[in-house]
């Protein structure tokens, strides 16, 4: 079964009450969707894989670590997009690339509009962003296509989860951590994540 990793950080608590209260306006919140998302990649990428390198200071030859591995960051369009700029950030190297989604109002499935993957995986790990693990569709939706990308390390980083969209992400794909910064109660008859913080594409990009 995939580990569920929900933060303690306090800052991470703090922040997300400010997220979800309904005042907040959209540049606030894509600030703290992006500083959210930050606290939680530092958290998840804490047994990324190093090797041993010789580096010159002035003085003398230190032994230093670089990362062994590529990193990609996978967005899930379009909610995705504003858990980008934080990580990237700390891991400027990384690669980006766009998994375009949606979910249809009727069947509430994931449809697929956008994938333009080549067709070697070009990363060794995969962070795949999405703010809302509501019904869990999107997400196995997306980890499906980078498994058959042939990326062999995938984690998912969220903001809120309901306990659906954890069990069907748990069930598909039970080797994908879970990394979140809080578990709400349920969804609504609509999917959505209650109480939630709303639509988190709406409220980054004002089109509520
Ligand atoms: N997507 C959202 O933006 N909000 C939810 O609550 C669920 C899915």
């Amino acid at each position: 079964m995939s580990r569920i990793f929900p933060s303690s950080h306090p800052l991470v608590a703090h922040k997300l009450s400010l997220l979800r209260d309904i005042d907040t306006e959209p540049k606030k919140f894509r600030e703290l969707i992006r500083e959210i998302s930050a606290l939680l990649a530092y958290e998840a990428t804490s047994d990324l894989v190093l090797h041993q390198v010789s580096i010159p200071t002035p003085l003398a030859t230190a032994t230093g670590n670089v990362l062994s591995e590529k990193i990609g960051l996978v967005p899930i369009l379009r909610s995705g997009l504003g858990m980008v700029e934080g990580i990237w950030s700390l891991m400027p190297s990384a690669e980006v690339w766009h998994i375009g989604m949606y979910r249809d109002e009727i069947s509430l499935k994931p449809v697929a509009y956008y994938n333009k993957l080549p067709v070697e995986p070009t990363v060794s790990v995969c962070l795949l962003l999405d703010p809302m693990l509501a019904t869990g569709g999107s997400a196995v939706a997306a980890v499906d296509i980078l498994k058959r990308w042939g990326v062999k390390k995938i984690k998912f980083v969220g903001i809120l989860a309901a306990p659906q969209g954890i069990k069907n992400l748990q069930i598909h794909h039970p080797d994908i951590p879970i990394h979140i910064a809080g578990i709400d109660e349920t969804l609504n008859d609509r999917g959505y994540i209650l109480p939630g913080l709303g639509d988190a594409g709406d409220r980054q990009f004002g089109t509520g």
